[in-house]
């Protein structure tokens, strides 16, 4: 095992994914020591029954206190809220971070409120479930996933490399953007997949004609892949549609318009144009598989989940 990369690590909202950060860096042992915190009393409560943190404080700011590595790991809509109750208590020379699916709003939310003498990396691990809570985390969450960080110009290259370093002892490999082209990146290959998700599982529920009971009998493939997706968080789901709404309307407007091209190739029966289609969509599933983001088998190869 190799010299700890962080002294002290504090988490700010141990779910699933603050929970897998603790547990992956106790088993890399990347950091010396792990505090962690959450809203709740019973999420605390839990955290400590758990075991996966060597102190569970009752309140952020004391979290934060004396961390050499704070990271939020709570809904986007709170980041900035966060920031700005612990900001006074960060360390000198400490790195603050961030898990947020949505980015740009998170910089934005965020950064007024990190001292200078800190370094600002914002984070997000490209790697979920639909599960929520620190019972759903395990310490394999990253592994092979991508973890995009999106640190405002200026930044400490030194405190990027190190942050870096640690997803990598995760497990994840890292690459650097900025928070708005994460975005627009993030907005086509996981929020509207999980608008149409939300969107499709809803229309499904309301239909008069095919019964609920049918829906949930007959439910095979497509649509069950759908009511995965469609059990995700709302509360996390509801602040990444607010915070990137940009991204999400420009793809949304794509979306639209090649649905429209869709439905008039099955109105014309225009079987050529949606051979072509779906030939086309056929290859980017055999891309995805070969760049090794998935596996072929009928579970998709992860049991545990998706990404996020
Ligand atoms: P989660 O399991 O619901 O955990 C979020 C935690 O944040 C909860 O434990 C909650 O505490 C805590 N929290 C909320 N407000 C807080 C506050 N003001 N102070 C302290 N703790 C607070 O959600 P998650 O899936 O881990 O998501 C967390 C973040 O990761 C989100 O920003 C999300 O966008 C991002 N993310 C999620 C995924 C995914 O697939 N789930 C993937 C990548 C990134 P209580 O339980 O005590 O209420």
């Amino acid at each position: 095992m190799t010299e700890p990369l962080f002294d002290r690590l504090a988490i700010i909202g141990t779910g699933l994914i603050g929970s897998s950060i603790a547990r992956a860096a106790r088993a890399q042992g990347a950091v010396r020591t792990i505090v962690a915190t959450s809203h709740s009393p019973r999420t605390r409560k839990r955290i400590g029954e758990l075991r996966i943190a060597d102190k569970v404080t009752e309140t952020n700011a004391e979290a934060a206190e004396g961390a050499d590595l704070v990271v939020l790991c709570v809904p986007v809509g709170v980041c900035g809220d966060v920031a700005k109750e612990i900001g006074p208590h960060l360390k000198s020379g400490a790195t603050i971070s961030d898990v947020g699916s949505v980015k740009s709003s998170v910089v934005r939310d965020m950064g007024p409120h990190v001292p200078k003498t800190v370094n600002f990396v914002p984070a997000h691990p490209v790697a979920g479930t639909e599960h929520s809570g620190p019972d759903a985390g395990f310490a394999e969450l990253f592994e092979n996933r991508w973890c995009i960080l999106t640190p405002p110009e200026g930044t400490d290259a030194k405190a990027v490399d190190k942050l870096a370093a640690l997803w990598r002892l995760f497990g994840a490999n890292v690459e650097i953007m900025t928070p708005e082209h994460h975005d627009l990146v993030l907005a086509i290959t996981s929020h509207l997949p999980h608008l149409i998700a939300y969107t499709i599982v809803g229309t499904a529920d309301e239909l008069q004609t095919v019964t609920r009971s049918e829906v949930l009998k007959f439910s095979a493939g497509g649509f069950r892949d759908f009511t995965r997706i469609a059990a995700s968080d709302p509360v996390m789901w509801r602040d990444i549609f607010l915070a990137n709404k940009d991204g999400v309307l420009e793809m949304l407007g794509r979306f639209n318009e090649d649905v429209a091209a869709l439905t008039k190739a099955i109105r014309k029966g225009d079987g050529e144009a949606l051979y072509e289609h779906f030939t086309r969509t056929r290859a980017i599933r055999r891309g995805i598989i070969d760049a090794g983001q998935d596996t072929a088998a009928a579970d998709f190869g992860r049991p545990h989940g998706h990404d996020d």
